[in-house]
C-alpha cells in the first residue's frame, strides 16, 4: 500500500506561537502558578506537555466562567482568542496575561470592531459553542448575528441597510459558500468578509486535491478541533472518498485499509508532528490485516 504524505498539513503559524507563548511563560516565573484559559489549542498531545511542566488547564463553558477559576500568577489566552470583557476581567484581576491570540483571529476581531462602529449588522457563520466564536461575539454583542447553516439564515431579522459577513477562521470554505450564497439571496447588499485562514484553506485544498488519487484518507487530529474536523468533512463530501479521524496510531483498523492501494495522511493544524509520522510510519509497515504500530520517536517535534 502506497502512503500519500499531504502536504501542506500539521502545525500552522498560530499554533507555533501560541506554544511558544506558553512555554515562555511556564519558564519565567518559576514557582508561579500558570493558567491557560481553555485547550491552549485543541490537541490534548500539545496541551499535556505543559501539564507536565506544572501549567494548569482551566476550562468551562465559557471563557469568562473559567477567568472565575483563575485567583493569581499568569494566564494565557489560547489562540482561538476571548472577548474584551475577558481581557479586561483578567487585568482587573491582576492577573499576569499572555496573549496568546492567533493574528489571524485578531484580524478578525478588529474587522468586527470596525463595522461595529460604523454602524453595521453583522452576520458571523460559526460553531456555536466554540471559543473563537464566543470572543468574537464579546466585540459587538448587540450588533453581532451567529449562524451556522443555511436554515439559520431565514430566520434573520435584520433590517439594517449596513450588512456585513464574516467567518469563523477555521470553517470549510464549502461550507460557508452555500450560506453565503443564501445571505446574498435574502441581503443583496451584503458586504461578504472571508476570514477563513490561509493554513485552513490551504490544508483542505490540498486535501481534497490529493484524496481524489487515493482509495482512503486519514486524518490526524482531535476530534475537539475544528480544523481537523472540516477536513475529514471535505475529503468525504468534495472528494468522495473514505476519511477516517484518529487521533495517534493507536485508532487505526485494519478493515479501513482492505483493497486499498493508496492511503493519503493529513493532519490538524494543532496535531504535533511525531503523532502524524507514527500514523505514516504505521500505514507503510501494515501488511494485510496486521497492523505494527510504530515505535514514536521521541526526539522528534514541531512541525510536520
Ligand atoms: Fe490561526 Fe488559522 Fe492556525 Fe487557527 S488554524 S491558529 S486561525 S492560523
Amino acid at each position: 500500500m502506497e502512503v500519500v504524505k499531504i502536504t501542506p498539513r500539521g502545525y500552522c503559524h498560530g499554533v507555533v506561537e501560541a506554544i511558544r507563548a506558553l512555554r515562555i511563560a511556564s519558564e519565567e516565573h518559576p514557582g508561579e502558578p500558570v493558567a491557560m484559559l481553555g485547550y491552549l489549542v485543541h490537541n490534548e498531545h500539545v496541551t499535556r506537555e505543559f501539564f507536565d511542566r506544572g501549567v494548569r488547564l482551566v476550562d468551562a463553558p465559557s471563557r469568562l466562567a473559567a477567568l472565575d477559576m483563575v485567583d493569581s500568577g499568569t494566564v494565557v489566552l489560547t489562540a482561538h482568542g476571548v472577548s474584551p470583557e475577558v481581557k479586561q476581567r483578567a487585568h482587573d484581576k491582576g492577573l499576569n496575561v499572555v496573549d496568546a491570540t492567533c493574528t489571524d483571529v485578531i484580524r478578525t476581531h478588529d474587522l468586527v470592531r470596525r463595522l461595529s462602529s460604523e454602524g453595521y449588522d453583522i452576520v458571523y457563520i460559526g460553531r456555536s459553542g466554540h471559543p473563537e466564536p464566543e470572543g468574537v461575539l464579546g466585540e459587538a454583542p448587540t450588533k453581532l448575528h451567529l449562524v451556522e447553516t443555511v436554515d439559520d439564515v431565514d430566520l434573520l431579522e435584520i433590517t439594517n441597510e449596513r450588512l456585513a459577513v464574516t467567518t469563523q477562521t477555521t470553517l470549510s470554505v464549502w461550507d460557508t459558500k452555500a450560506i453565503i450564497e443564501r445571505l446574498r439571496e435574502r441581503f443583496p447588499h451584503i458586504e461578504v468578509h472571508n476570514e477563513i485562514c490561509n493554513a485552513t484553506q490551504e490544508r483542505q485544498q490540498a486535501a481534497v486535491e490529493t484524496a481524489a488519487s487515493c482509495d482512503v484518507v486519514v486524518v490526524v487530529g482531535s476530534s475537539r478541533s475544528s480544523n481537523t474536523l472540516r477536513l475529514v468533512q471535505v475529503v468525504k463530501e468534495l472528494a468522495h472518498r473514505p476519511a477516517y479521524l484518529v487521533d495517534t496510531a493507536a485508532d487505526l483498523q485494519t478493515e479501513w485499509f482492505r483493497g486499498v492501494d493508496r492511503v493519503g495522511v493529513t493532519s490538524g493544524a494543532s496535531t504535533p508532528s511525531q503523532i502524524t509520522r507514527q500514523v505514516i510510519q504505521t500505514l507503510e509497515l501494515m501488511e494485510p490485516d496486521q497492523l505494527v504500530t510504530a515505535t514514536p520517536d521521541p526526539s522528534v517535534r514541531g512541525s510536520d
